[in-house]
């Protein structure tokens, strides 16, 4: 069977594990998370990345720190993994979802405006497979309107929109390095800070409400409760295991890229002949090769292809249901304006496999059986 992923190991990761054992220092903000900070600032132009348990909580700090408030709101897509709003539903907001655009699978720019009231208080994009949103149109709303803008840059990291990193953009961005991104530390996250003057309340808030980096630091004498907060650190175990692949970064993106240009290229006359779509990446969107999905004709065609590429030992997979739908998406959110792509489009992807070494002859043998299964079709 063929994985829709496997998760990236890189060697060195066993040396630096040991020397973290070794060092005596598991617990948090010990020499590997720094260094996976430096880096990360280093990538992004962040004013200020702090390592994370996972891009669930860097997105709920984002959350406390745009100081959300029960009644107010925020908008996003449905087109989304559920944690974008759970971060919000927290702090007692209602979330409202817009339509997405039917070629990068984004949240549609020009429908933000509709759906901000008096009682929105930020804007949070979801850069899809690591291809960037519509940032200079969002930061433009958001300057007009006086809105916080949050990027849930998950699947961006390596990814930039006109020369700038995912992420770095809004006033917070969130990455996650959980097993199935690009780089990953099992489960972990980042958050950047865009903006000096919020780094203190950042750290407070990561450190159990405590002024403890600061005391670390050697700034103050001794470290005290100051805010509400929680424990948002990861281990050391984590960034030791993360920092073995940042060191490679550019070696691991160019794994992934050959595997999405083999995928591109060889696809590429299904596309011509119009029986599937391939990914969109606008001219000014350098992305990261996180996913290559590609969209059938409808969900019927979806599930047959997924079912036969099942039975040939493939495992291709869909991908998010819009969360307008779900459950908690009824109770907690609104969809504004009508559900033009978000439904229609996302029951026509499905996500072929893509990870760090896998090998081209696998590459070939799907999309055989893809093209096969069109033929038959
Ligand atoms: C993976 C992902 C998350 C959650 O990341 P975790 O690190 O698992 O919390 C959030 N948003 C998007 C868009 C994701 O792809």
């Amino acid at each position: 069977m063929i994985s829709f992923n496997e998760p990236i190991f890189i060697h060195t990761a066993m040396d630096y594990l040991k020397e973290a054992v070794q060092n005596k220092k598991l617990s948090g903000d010990g020499a590997f998370t720094r260094r996976c900070n430096a880096w990360l600032e280093e990538w992004s132009g962040a004013e200020k990345i702090l390592l994370t348990t996972s891009c669930t909580h860097a997105t709920e700090m984002a959350a406390l720190l745009a100081e959300i408030k029960p009644g107010d709101e925020v908008i996003m897509p449905s087109y989304t993994f559920v944690s974008t709003a759970n971060a919000f539903v927290l702090r007692g907001a209602k979330v409202k979802f817009v339509d997405i655009r039917p070629d990068t699978m984004n949240m549609d720019e020009t429908l933000i405006e509709s759906a901000i009231t008096e009682r929105t208080k930020a804007i949070v994009p979801v850069h899809y497979a690591g291809v960037g949103c519509e940032m200079d149109e969002i930061m433009a709303i958001a300057a007009r309107y006086g809105l916080i803008v949050i990027e849930d840059a998950a699947q961006g990291i390596m990814s930039t929109y006109k020369g700038r990193p995912l992420g770095s953009i809004g006033d917070y961005g969130c990455y996650s390095f959980h097993e199935t991104k690009n780089y990953s530390m099992g489960e972990g996250g980042a958050i950047a800070i865009r903006d000096q003057d919020m780094i203190e309340a950042a750290e407070i808030i990561r450190e159990k409400g405590t002024n403890r980096s600061k005391f670390f630091r050697g700034q103050i004498d001794k470290y005290t409760w100051v805010e509400a907060g929680s424990s948002y650190l990861p281990s050391e175990l984590n960034a030791a295991y993360l920092w073995a692949q940042l060191e490679v970064a550019d070696e691991i993106y160019d794994n992934r890229m050959r595997i999405w240009n083999q995928y591109r290229e060889g696809l590429s006359p299904l596309a011509e002949a119009g029986r599937i779509e391939l990914p969109f990446v606008p001219a000014y969107c350098v992305h990261n090769a996180h996913m290559f999905y590609i969209k059938t004709k409808d969900l019927a065609e979806r599930q047959k292809l997924i079912a036969y590429l099942k039975e040939n030992d493939i495992q291709a997979v869909f991908h998010y249901i819009p969360l307008h739908i779900a459950p908690a998406g009824i109770r907690y959110g609104e969809f504004v304006g009508e559900d033009r792509y978000t439904t229609r489009e996302s029951e026509r992807l499905v996500r072929l496999p893509l990870f760090y070494n896998l090998d081209a002859e696998s590459v070939d043998y799907i999309m055989e059986q893809i093209t096969r299964f069109y033929k038959m079709n």
